[in-house]
Parts: C-alpha cells; sequence; structure tokens
C-alpha cells in the first residue's frame, strides 16, 4: 500500500513528519457528510466484530490498524517486517509508524468524504492529537468505548482463534475440542501471535497506561460514549448504534436485521 516508501520513519520518534491532509480541514464541514467515527475498547471487549457491524450498518469503511499491520507482516512487505516484533510481543508499534499507515489510508479527500470507522486508532493521546491536528474539529463525530471488565476478556482472548484465510474467529473454551480447520473455508485455524498469556497480560496493561489519558482526553472533548459490551452480540451492537445517534442525531441508518 506504499507506506513505507517515504523517509517519516528514519528518526524512530513519536513527531509525526507527515501530515495526514494537505487540504483544508474545514472544507467539507458545510456538506452533508458520511459518519467519521472512533471505536476504543479492551483487547477482548469484542470490538473487532462490532466494529464490522456497524461500519456495515453506516456505510462507512472499517479501518483496523490491528488488521492492516497483521495484513503487511503477512505478506513480508518492509512494514510488516519492522512491525512483526510489536505485534507478536504484544506491545503498541511507535506511534509515527502508526501515523504513517494512517496517512496513507485516510491522506486523501475522497476517503474522507467517504466517512470512517477507526478501530485501534487512535490508542495513545499523541496519535489522538495528532488526528484532530490535521483533519480538525471534524476528525470525529463521536468516539465510543466498549466496556468490558478485565474477568471477562482473560478468557475470551486465551479462548480466541482466527481462521488464517477467511478471518473468521472462533472460541475454545478451556476444555473444549480444539479447532484446527475453519468450518467455513477449511483454512488452518490457529491462535494469533499476541494471544499468548504474557502478550495478552502486555495488552491489557499497555491499554490502560495508553489509552486511559486518550479517554480522559476524548471525553473532555465531549466526544465519548461508553457502551457496556458484556451482553449478547445483537443487543451490543443497537447499544452501539445507540451511542454514535446520541452525538449524530441526523443520522442516517437502516435499523432492519443486523448485518453479519
Ligand atoms: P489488540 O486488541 O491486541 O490491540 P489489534 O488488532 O487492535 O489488537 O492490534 C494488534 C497490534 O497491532 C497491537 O498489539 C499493536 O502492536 C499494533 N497496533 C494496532 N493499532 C495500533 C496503534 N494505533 N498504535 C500502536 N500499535 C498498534
Ligand atoms: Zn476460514
Amino acid at each position: 500500500m506504499g507506506v513505507t516508501e517515504n523517509g517519516a520513519l528514519a528518526d524512530g520518534g513519536a513527531r509525526v513528519t507527515r501530515p495526514l491532509a494537505s487540504t483544508d480541514p474545514r472544507a467539507g464541514d458545510t456538506m452533508k457528510h458520511k459518519t467519521r467515527l472512533i471505536v476504543l475498547g479492551r483487547q477482548g471487549a469484542g470490538k473487532g466484530t462490532q466494529c464490522a457491524r456497524l461500519a456495515a450498518r453506516l456505510s462507512v469503511p472499517h479501518i483496523s490498524t490491528g488488521d492492516l499491520f497483521r495484513a503487511e507482516a503477512a505478506n513480508g512487505t518492509d512494514l510488516g517486517r519492522r512491525v512483526a516484533a510489536h505485534l507478536d510481543a504484544g506491545s503498541l508499534v511507535p506511534d509515527a509508524v502508526v501515523l504513517d499507515l494512517v496517512a496513507a489510508r485516510l491522506g486523501n479527500t475522497s476517503a474522507r468524504e467517504a466517512g470512517y470507522l477507526l478501530d485501534g486508532f487512535p490508542r495513545t493521546l499523541p496519535q489522538g492529537e495528532a488526528l484532530f491536528e490535521v483533519l480538525g474539529a471534524r476528525a470525529a463525530d463521536v468516539a465510543v468505548e466498549l466496556h468490558v471488565p478485565t474477568s471477562v476478556v482473560l478468557p475470551r482472548l486465551a479462548a480466541r482463534r482466527v481462521c488464517q484465510e477467511c478471518g473468521a474467529t472462533f472460541s475454545v473454551p478451556a476444555g473444549a475440542d480444539e479447532i484446527t480447520r475453519c468450518p467455513r473455508c477449511g483454512g488452518p485455524v490457529t491462535r494469533r501471535s499476541d494471544d499468548t498469556d504474557a502478550a495478552i497480560a502486555r495488552r491489557l496493561a499497555t491499554y490502560d497506561r495508553e489509552s486511559g489519558p486518550l479517554l480522559v482526553w476524548l471525553d473532555e472533548l465531549g466526544l465519548l460514549v461508553r457502551v457496556e459490551g458484556v451482553g449478547p452480540p445483537d443487543e451490543v451492537h443497537l447499544s452501539l448504534l445507540e451511542a454514535v445517534r446520541s452525538r449524530v442525531p441526523e443520522l442516517d441508518v437502516d435499523y432492519g436485521p443486523a448485518p453479519n
């Protein structure tokens, strides 16, 4: 996707060296716009699944930095090689690298006009500040935190299996028969490389430490809505939709059967 071609990462620091957008961020304000949404949540909150459904419901692209990084790593690109160790360890990729990736994805006007659901970005305060600095106040209409207690996410993450072919996720609770082949496509089903006990512990600690200040900041901006993530997936989906509607009253959504 061409994100590795510029020299923005040379110093390895957290500075934003390439703007996310070159046009006036206020240009689109008078037009009817697609929703721009940030979704945050602890690992194992069910964020990936819920984000895919919500993005489909709102007809906006679902942009998951974790998925983008995993795809780069799987394809063995320069960027993938640089982030693989971070992914496996469950530590954060440096802000400058993340911002480069997001710039490549959101850097043009048509991408911004299409709206977006940002899943996994921003997740540090500097990333949040960079997003708003460059895209302006309209960088996000709302930020939703999908909240699930640690006692619930720990067993969920330990049970999580992912199909290497189609990306479908499955749950294998302790004591249940292991799944090795995907029931949908026959592909190999494995644990995510960062779903080891050590990496899980590190990711959860990092969320509290790095995303905590971001959540406070988003709340101060009046953008944050908390949604309870424990419960049947269909109910969580509707709660997320209501949370978005609470900040985007003119939202045009189809309340028909949930997608997926
Ligand atoms: P998790 O739920 O474990 O955070 P993700 O799929 O969202 O899973 O992200 C997987 C990994 O990708 C993270 O552990 C981190 O190494 C990297 N990553 C994704 N998004 C970001 C980000 N915004 N900032 C830094 N690292 C990120
Ligand atoms: Zn599959």
